[in-house]
């Protein structure tokens, strides 16, 4: 377990903020991974999360949404840190990670704030100036709630948008990307869980290798 502290939040996209932490010097993890973030001893006060940094940044972050209307206790703790203030966190793991081959075609099907480890994978990327070409389908509630991409631009051979305000969301909506999809393909899956059993559901149906499937399941969010 390793102490850190708040540092500050920052807003990234309606209802969505970023959380900064200091960062051990001791503390390890790849772009993608997650952990366990405990507030206080009390009884709710520990979630997972994405760490949204890049392993190559200075400070450990988190992004999370937050509407104080319907917050958890947890939430509304978060929000409450105050600058200087000490939580936990544990060691990260998952595999959520780039493949060891970088030539290999990568699809990401993102939804809501299921971004998050793609938020690390990017930004390391960048900074670390692999040469990645990854193609990402990015299912959002409405316009509001994208978060900007612009600066990853040169990292993606394609990207899409899907708006589920405006069509209730069917997983064949993705069946144009999977039809352009090679066999050594990997497909990442990231958002809340039962979005992304549906769409893995769907992957598998569509005879797609369960072994080139990698998802984040996000619990605690029934939409996106
Ligand atoms: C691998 C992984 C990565 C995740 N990454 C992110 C991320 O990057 N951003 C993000 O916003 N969310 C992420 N989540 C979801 C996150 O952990 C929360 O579930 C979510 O943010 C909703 O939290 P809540 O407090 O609003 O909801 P709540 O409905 O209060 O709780 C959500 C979940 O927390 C559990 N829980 C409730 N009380 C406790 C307790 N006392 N101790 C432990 N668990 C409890 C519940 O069983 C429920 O499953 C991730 C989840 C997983 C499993």
């Amino acid at each position: 377990m390793y102490l850190i502290k708040f540092i500050k939040k920052d807003k990234i996209a309606t209802d969505t903020y970023t959380f900064y932490f200091t960062k051990p010097r001791n503390y390890r993890y790849i772009g993608g991974q997650y952990s366990e973030f405990q507030l206080s001893p009390t009884s709710d006060s520990k979630r997972w999360f994405t760490l949204s940094s890049a392993p190559s940044e200075n400070t450990l972050q988190l992004t999370t949404k937050i509407n104080l209307k319907l917050a958890s206790s947890f939430k509304i703790s978060l929000w409450n840190l105050k600058e200087g203030q000490t939580i936990h966190i544990q060691d990260a793991f998952g595999d959520f990670v780039l493949p060891k081959n970088l030539n290999q075609d990568l699809l990401f099907i993102i939804a809501g704030i299921g971004l998050t480890p793609l938020l690390s994978i990017l930004k390391e990327s960048l900074n670390q100036q692999l040469r990645i070409k990854l193609q990402l389908v990015y299912i959002v509630k409405d316009t509001d709630y994208l978060v900007d991409l612009k600066r990853y631009q040169k990292l993606f051979k394609s990207t899409r948008i899907i708006y589920t305000s405006q069509i209730p969301f069917k997983p064949n909506l993705i069946d144009e990307n999977l039809a352009q999809l090679q066999l050594k393909h990997k497909i990442y899956l990231s958002g809340p869980d039962k979005f992304i059993t549906k769409l893995r559901d769907h992957l598998i149906e569509q005879s797609i290798s369960e072994s080139n499937i990698i998802s984040d399941y996000f619990d605690g969010y029934l939409e996106i």
